[in-house]
């Protein structure tokens, strides 16, 4: 684009990346417990992002499909977020040239949350499931 790390950095305050998933159909959404295997993978997400994640007593469902839904089981959509504010240190590390993976790590000691995290809130809340959000953002 012919535009510099710092001319970014220097205009941009907030960057929020959005993905939008399918939100399961209330009408025929199954509902079931966490598989251990699910509990396990959502525990391993909080630890990588430093999120506690509370399942006692949540409930998770399978997409099933009727009529409402087309057959599909899901019916419209919600945004999964994150927002990263630029403060110095991000600044910073944008002007070296740093790796996501650097701007990430610094980031997080701060109060951003990722876009899985975010994710994962809303399969808890039993708005969406771990198999949409894998479609989105691959998470196994
Ligand atoms: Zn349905």
């Amino acid at each position: 684009m012919g535009v510099s790390n710092y001319d970014i950095s220097s205009t941009v305050g907030t960057l929020v990346s959005q993905r939008l998933v399918r939100k399961l159909c209330k009408k025929c959404a199954k509902k079931r417990e966490f598989t251990d295997e699910e509990k396990v993978l959502i525990n391993q997400i909080g630890e990588r992002y430093n999120v506690k994640f509370n399942l006692e007593g949540k409930y998770t469902y399978d997409a099933v499909g009727c009529r409402e839904c087309n057959n599909s089981g899901y019916y419209e959509r919600i945004g999964i977020f994150e927002i990263l504010s630029i403060e110095d240190n991000i600044r910073e590390l944008i002007v070296k040239d740093a790796s996501t993976i650097e701007i990430r790590n610094e980031a997080l000691k701060t109060n951003y949350k990722p876009l899985l995290v975010d994710g994962i809130n809303k399969v808890i809340d039993g708005i969406t499931n771990l198999k949409e959000l894998d479609r989105k953002l691959v998470i196994y």
